[in-house]
């Protein structure tokens, strides 16, 4: 079993406007904007990384933003709801706050005995916010939301699959204990994490897969603390039979990807170098920053993408 993992590092999803997406972000949650960046691989649509000051591993929510994706379709094989932990006591003001902002899909219930405030982002994206007792992560507070409520970083993730059985077995290889089990759904810890250490795993046998469009989890990252335990991981999950990426340069971290045999794509993200590596904390996510390769593209990008306060 690996050691390595502490918890989530990213969630990264779909979206269709890039406005609507940066503004339900910063101005509906109360999120920090911390890099305004272009897709690697389409860099004529953005990348947007939203968390708290610094963007700490475990409480980045990254998007894609294609202006005409279609909708994607729920399903199994893919991330269900992504879930924010947010102080006790809070849930009636998130009520408000996301009624008022017209924020669909609201419905507040409780699990493995949390009380919990389901949502839906502007693309349908299963959303939930979870009270935590004593989350000792530092909130961000710039985009109106106070300390006394504002969200800390991932609480979990859900993943929707046909059967438990081997996404089961690889969550407990990689580090993860399975904690509860109620209503058809398993809850698996992750000892020693980073505060984003749950992953619920939902049971749907009789569910087709899911059709990956805006709204949709792209991929679910996780965090280990370098290269050198990066490393070590991919060796792992190569011998034992996964097909795992070269290791990829993503300017603030270092990625491997892999397919779950669920269906669900993993990565496994470094925590180094960070966000602050190209712009200064008190600027992050201000300026549009390119990846090296596509910095002769620059000006074209900035006429042509749509501008985002
Ligand atoms: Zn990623």
């Amino acid at each position: 079993m690996l050691n390595q993992i502490k918890g989530l590092h990213h969630v990264t999803s779909m979206a269709g406007s890039a406005v609507q997406n940066n503004s339900f972000f910063t101005d509906t949650l109360g999120l920090r904007r911390v890099k305004k960046t272009v897709n690697f691989d389409a860099p004529d649509v953005y990348h947007l990384y939203y968390g708290d000051e610094v963007g700490t591993p475990g409480s980045v929510m990254t998007y894609f933003p294609f202006p005409h994706i279609a909708r994607g379709r729920p399903g199994t094989g893919e991330v269900g709801t992504t879930v924010f932990s947010v102080p006790q006591d809070t849930l009636s003001y998130w009520s408000d706050r996301l009624c008022k902002a017209g924020v669909e899909g609201l419905k507040a219930d409780e699990a493995f005995g949390e009380k919990r405030l389901h949502f839906a982002g502007p693309d349908g994206d299963g959303f939930a916010l979870v009270e935590v007792k004593d989350d000792p992560r530092a909130a961000w507070t710039g985009n109106g939301v106070g300390a006394d409520a504002a969200i800390r970083g991932f609480h979990s993730a859900s993943l929707r699959l046909r059967d438990e059985g081997a996404t089961g077995e690889l969550l407990s290889f990689m580090g993860y204990d399975k904690v509860d089990e109620k209503d058809g759904v398993i809850r698996f810890g992750m000892p020693g994490g980073n505060g984003a250490d749950f992953i619920d795993v939902e049971t749907m046998p009789n569910i087709s897969n899911a059709r990956l469009g805006a709204g949709s989890v792209h991929h679910i990252a996780f965090a280990v603390e370098n290269r050198a335990k990066q490393l070590e991981v991919r060796k792992a999950l190569m011998d034992t039979g996964y097909q795992v990426t070269p290791v990829i340069d993503r300017d603030y971290f270092w990625a491997i990807y892999f397919r779950t045999p669920g269906g669900v794509l993993f990565e496994i993200a470094t925590n180094e170098p960070g966000f602050d590596r190209d712009e200064d904390t008190a600027h992050l996510g201000e300026a549009l920053k390119l990846p090296t390769q596509h910095e002769h593209l620059r000006k074209a990008l900035e006429e042509n993408l749509e501008p985002i306060a």
